[in-house]
């Protein structure tokens, strides 16, 4: 799925930005949530003449009223239609339970960078990045939270480790479903034709969700102590 969305945006009283055709991120870089955001402010940086020009706009989010800054390029002068560079600050990092970071925090290091990925719109590498995370979570549960003896779990498969160290029915289902749609995005010659990113990545929600309702089962709070008469 792409994470920038089209909108247009013009500048009142300044023919130089009206209409502009531009990408900007779908969702708020400080709160996340999708958002329309307002246009508030627009800068011409010309450094070749007037052929092309970098203009940087500055947007305000309705949710939370911060502010971000989109970096577009401009061909020509009369291009209405302006090429997406960056926006600042970059998108959030995704958190955790802590319960997930106490047993691996290797898999929210990797899960992020493939959120980055993804925020930048390199889907093959944010696929492959979300597989290899989606490894590292299940084995090191396997490791941290069942205590299976490491060696064993290290050389399992993804698909074995999943099988073995989930029991439930349902978990299973959707981490299945993980690994062959992950898999699509390791492998050259892609198999599924038409399996989308966006099922990859509600997949693996699901199974994170799941993973995190079966830590806290395993992981009960720790009783009041009744207080000494
Ligand atoms: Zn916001």
């Amino acid at each position: 799925m792409d994470n920038l969305k089209e909108v247009i945006v013009s500048k009142p009283n300044t023919p130089y930005f009206s209409n502009l055709k531009i990408k900007i991120p779908r969702f708020c870089p400080h709160c996340n949530q999708a958002i329309s955001a307002i246009t508030v402010e627009y800068y011409r940086l010309s450094y070749i003449g007037n052929e092309e020009a970098l203009n940087v706009l500055l947007h305000k989010c309705p949710d939370c009223e911060k502010f971000f800054v989109t970096l577009h390029k401009r061909y020509k002068e009369n291009n209405q239609e302006l090429e997406y560079i960056s926006v600042y600050p970059n998108q959030k990092k995704v958190q955790f339970h802590d319960l997930i970071e106490k047993i691996s925090p290797r898999f929210i290091d990797v899960y992020n960078q493939a959120y980055t990925a993804e925020q930048q719109n390199h889907l093959d590498v944010a696929g492959a990045g979300y597989r290899l995370a989606l490894e590292i979570l299940i084995k090191d549960f396997a490791i941290n939270a069942l205590h299976e003896d490491p060696k064993v779990v290290k050389r399992k498969s993804l698909s074995n480790a999943l099988k073995d160290y989930l029991d439930e029915q349902e978990a299973l289902t959707s981490a299945d479903v993980v690994r062959i749609l992950g898999n699509d995005y390791v492998h050259y010659e892609q198999k599924h034709e038409g399996v989308e990113f966006t099922e990859l990545k509600w997949y693996l929600e699901m199974f994170i969700k799941r993973l995190e309702a079966k830590l806290l089962f395993l992981n009960p709070p720790v009783p009041t102590r009744m207080i000494d008469a």
